[in-house]
């Protein structure tokens, strides 16, 4: 199969899982998965629809969920974005072409710097990626318009709700670990947060502070 088949291949399955916002599947048409899958084994698996292994035991999420979480966080042009778990950086990729300004955090340095390094090769200025315990949020840059959160939290944080403008949207999988999980909608109103729950997700837990590797 060319590279070409093999993209229009994973754009059909992206719009038969749900995926239909055109700009979320023009962002993940634009970005290539294979540059954030490790060279070897899994490479040739960068455009099948599942999750796969990273470096510190942690994982890329499969492409559908990528974009329904993209598509459910409904990010506008001039929208400033957190992303917690930087992971390969894949995500926050997408979210770079969709939004004025991507903030992403991850608890592991090695991701951080392997995922900046890929950001600085694809020119993607828009992207800041920080070593940090994102469950506190990033004071220093919030208020956001919009939070993805790409690890399981037992509950939303409260630090990101409380980073979240009026208008803004959190979209979050919560439950506990090795188990089903629900990912949430949250919407910061004039009166408060509307809750809404998407659909079952399964994600590596939301760690508490700085990883040591
Ligand atoms: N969005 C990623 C996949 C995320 S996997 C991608 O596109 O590839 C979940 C990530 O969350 C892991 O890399 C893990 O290290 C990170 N993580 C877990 N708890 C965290 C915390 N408290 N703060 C920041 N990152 C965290």
């Amino acid at each position: 199969m060319t590279e070409a088949e093999r993209k229009m291949q994973f754009l059909f399955a992206l719009r038969s899982r749900g995926v239909t916002d055109g700009r979320v599947l023009g962002a993940m048409e634009q970005i290539n998965r294979a540059d954030f899958v490790q060279d070897g084994v899994f490479a040739d698996k960068a455009y099948e629809d599942m999750p796969l292994p990273i470096a510190c035991g942690q994982t890329i999420s499969q492409p559908s969920i990528v974009g329904l979480m993209t598509q459910a966080l409904n990010v506008q042009p001039r929208d400033k974005v957190l992303e917690v778990g930087t992971g390969s950086g894949y995500q926050a990729a997408i979210l770079s072409l969709l939004a004025r300004r991507v903030y992403t955090v991850d608890r592991h340095k090695a991701l951080v710097s392997n995922a900046r390094r890929i950001f600085e090769q694809l020119e993607l200025p828009n992207v800041t990626v920080f070593t940090a315990d994102g469950s506190h949020g990033l004071p220093d840059q919030a208020p956001f318009d919009r939070i993805l959160v790409t690890a399981a939290a037992e509950d939303p944080p409260g630090p990101l709700l409380a980073q979240l403008k009026i208008g803004g949207i959190m979209v979050v999988p919560v439950g506990q670990e090795e188990t089903v999980q629900t990912l949430i909608r949250v919407e910061r109103t004039e009166s408060g947060l509307d809750y809404k729950e998407l659909r079952d997700v399964r994600f590596v837990p939301l760690l508490e502070g700085i990883s040591r590797d």
